[in-house]
């Protein structure tokens, strides 16, 4: 009987023609149409009430219960308008997703009825019982309270019924239980000093924002081939299965015309992006079969990590309505391109990108300059926390492939860039040069005059400058954008501070202030060169290079968490008021954690699949060939027996061989977990499953991935890569 493979082979190429409605308005039209913006609050707020929002969003001016019981009037009453009736505090726990609690609307009334209720109250804060999300021990069971409090500073929204309220999760002794909270305590820590800066050159500015702008990575798989891979259900990746003939070889799929159903997919997910006020921008097949991204235009930092973790959620919603799983992981199939999701960072003031260079006049280009070397300073001295703020179990398996930045983190400038900090830091005189624009004419009749911009391309910088902005390209496609952002704009706070405070010395002790800039910024130039590299990141010549130049090169998961620790990382952390010591230990606790459970995971499944799919229908092939040798050699004279039968001959001994070395492999998983397991320090688990357990999966794959180009295709029962990989 042919394997229920082939059944879920061929629905899966049957076309699902699930056509979106296109809504009637242009987008510009129904953009965050389920958004409690500023639009709706000058609507459904009182004018007093919505000036004071309005303080307390822009200013971050406290909010008093009174107007937080009128915002409550009026959000309910809009909510309400929409079909409303549940509300939840949305939140951010240590985990890479949401978490959310709803409520109904409705109270007693106390005449035997009910009425619609939202106070300000319940805006603003919940308490919603902490004891099952991971706090690496600062909560003790006993005291299982946490409370999630309003940020308003994101604004509220409508999912279905539900009112969405965005908010920070802390346990009831202050300290963070979620991303959002140190997310917000880094923006103002950098908002704080880059304004400090900033006004060495434009005395007026009062505030610094920084930018996001992430690109989205993920693949999409029939539901169906999806369902038959245990694996792929209980781990997001695929643990086993030979490589497709063809799959990314042929540079045919990335921008190339993006297939039908997923063009239906992609513009579903694109309209409920919209109606919540993500705004979307870029769509494009990547470079591996199957595999997209979503951009949207960039947005404050932290409204834009709210909207990258709910874009994760409509994505895998939308997906399934398209019979598509959607797949965040960052290494899904071995052998081609994993996903990511690059972090586009920059800082702006309320007047402009700061950037943005090169001006035309001196002073902004010393700014520019300034800004550029001090986020270096702040890279190159927390290169190795970088590196931890952006790694995981899954991310693990996609950096230093041959697509993806390498285990060490540098930066790529450009040329001109790199000539013009060349320049600086050799010229003796206080003159400053920098390159202007370069236009490029193209040759070509139609095309119109291209502007180059000022930066080459890199693609194998994890960070790289790319004209008015930074791009960070380590993080993972699954992670929430905020760890990474947490820890880049920490080490450029700290840079910036202590560039003044450096710079304030020498003004201090006579010196002009310019020169003083100058002297300091040469200094620093000089001092963060090993950050700056421009060549291959993927050669093995680099690895050696970035070692001498004293950089991290620590390849172990478990062991590249350690920076979270290191007593330049606490003192930054405290110093800025972002974490304290006791946060960042817990935190390190749940990253050895988590990545003990999902090597766990992995290993039971792999085990598993080994046992009861693998072998048993290898041995059945192998019965087969037995058999078939057997009648050779009833009607066969010998001499020519032994010809014939040959082939058969050494297939049967090797299905042998390998299906011995994968029953001793799995057996030897299983002692290694058990090992494992007895540890009780998070951190020395962790070690030992990545040290120990990990590598055992990558032997044994080997043999389960050569046998599946041996055996019959007919008793295979695992969709094959090949059938996973090309949609129709
Ligand atoms: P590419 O793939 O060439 O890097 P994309 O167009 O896919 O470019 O994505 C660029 C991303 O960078 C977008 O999200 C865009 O909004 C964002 N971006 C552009 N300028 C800035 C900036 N100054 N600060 C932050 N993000 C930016
Ligand atoms: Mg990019």
């Amino acid at each position: 009987m042919p394997s229920l493979r082939f059944q879920v082979v061929s629905d899966a190429f049957k076309k699902h023609p699930l056509y979106v409605q296109s809504p009637k308005e242009r987008p510009s039209e129904f953009f965050a149409k389920y958004v409690f913006n500023k639009q709706k609050m000058a609507k459904y707020l009182d004018k007093d009430t919505y000036s004071k929002m309005l303080d307390v969003i822009d200013n971050g001016s406290p909010l008093d219960r009174q107007t937080a019981d009128k915002v409550a009037d009026g959000m309910k009453q809009w909510a309400m308008e929409l079909g409303v009736t549940h509300c939840t505090h949305w939140f951010q726990p240590l985990t890479n997703t949401t978490a959310e609690k709803h409520d109904a609307f409705v109270e007693h009334d106390g005449m035997g009825g009910m009425i619609e209720e939202f106070s300000g109250k319940s805006l603003v804060q919940q308490e919603p019982d902490a004891s099952s999300f991971p706090s690496g021990g600062i909560r003790s069971t006993f005291e299982a309270r946490g409370y999630s409090a309003w940020d308003p500073t994101s604004p509220v929204f409508v999912m279905g019924d539900t009112l969405m309220i965005p908010t920070v999760f802390i346990s009831y002794t202050g300290e963070a239980l979620d991303y959002k909270t140190p997310l917000l305590k880094g923006l103002q820590a950098i908002n704080k000093a880059a304004t400090a800066v900033v006004q060495y050159f434009n005395p007026e500015v009062k505030k610094v924002i920084t930018n996001l702008g992430w690109e989205q990575e993920y693949f999409l798989i029939d539901e169906g081939l999806y369902s038959a891979r245990p694996d792929l259900l209980l781990t997001g990746r695929t643990l086993m299965g030979h490589s497709s003939a063809k799959d990314q070889q042929m540079d045919d799929h990335y921008f190339g015309a993006i297939p039908e159903r997923v063009a239906e997919f992609m513009k579903d997910l694109e309209i409920h992006a919209l109606e919540l006020g993500i705004p979307c921008k870029t769509r494009h097949n990547e470079v591996a079969p199957n595999q997209f991204e979503l951009a949207p235009i960039y947005e404050e930092c932290n409204l834009a990590v709210d909207h990258n973790m709910l874009i994760m959620s409509l994505m895998q919603k939308v997906a399934r309505k398209h019979g598509f799983r959607c797949l965040l992981h960052e290494k899904p199939f071995d052998g081609i391109n994993g996903s990511g999701k690059h972090n586009n960072w920059s800082l702006a003031t309320d007047t402009g990108i700061l950037l943005h260079g090169p001006g035309k006049d001196d002073l902004g280009n010393l700014r520019f300059i300034t800004f550029v070397v001090e986020t270096l300073m702040g890279v190159y001295k927390h290169n190795g926390l970088m590196k931890a703020s952006i790694m995981s179990a899954t991310n693990a398996h996609r950096l230093g492939g041959h697509e993806a930045p390498p285990v060490i983190i540098s930066s790529f400038l450009g040329r001109q860039l790199t000539e013009v900090l060349n320049h600086f830091e050799n010229s003796t005189d206080d003159t400053i040069y920098i390159a202007g624009k370069a236009g490029l004419k193209l040759d070509i009749p139609s095309i119109p005059e291209l502007l180059i911009d000022n930066t080459d391309r890199n693609r194998t910088s994890p960070f790289a400058f790319t004209g008015n902005r930074f791009e960070f390209r380590a993080p993972g496609s699954e992670a929430n954008c905020a760890a990474a952002m947490i820890t880049l704009n920490a080490a450029v706070a700290e840079a910036l501070v202590n560039f003044k405070e450096r710079v304030d010395a020498l003004i201090a002790s006579g010196k002009e202030k310019t020169s003083a800039i100058i002297e300091i910024l040469r200094e620093d130039i000089k001092t963060c060169k090993p950050i700056r590299f421009d060549g291959n990141g993927y050669s093995d010549e680099w690895k050696e290079e970035a070692k001498r130049r004293g950089l991290d090169v620590e390849k172990s998961c478990p062991l590249i968490f350690d920076r979270y620790t290191d007593p330049e990382t606490i003192k930054m952390f405290e110093s800025l008021n972002i974490m304290n010591r006791k946060e960042l230990a817990a935190r390190n606790d749940i990253k050895w954690e988590t990545y003990t459970k999902k090597v766990q995971i992995e290993a039971r499944i792999f085990g598993d699949l080994s046992i009861n799919h693998i072998i048993p229908q290898v041995v059945g092939y192998q019965t087969k060939l037995a058999e078939n040798v057997a009648a050779l050699k009833a009607i066969l004279p010998e001499e020519q027996f032994s010809k014939v039968a040959q082939s058969n001959l050494s297939l049967i001994s090797e299905i042998s061989e390998r299906i011995k070395v994968i029953e001793e492999g799995c057996e030897a998983l299983t002692n290694a977990r058990r090992v494992a397991n007895k540890i009780t320090s998070n951190r020395e688990k962790a070690i030992a499953y990545h040290d120990t357990v990990e590598p055992i999966m990558d032997q044994v794959r080997y043999h389960i991935d050569k046998l599946e180009e041996k055996v019959d295709d007919e008793v295979w029962t695992l969709p094959k890569y090949r059938e996973m990989l090309f949609m129709r």
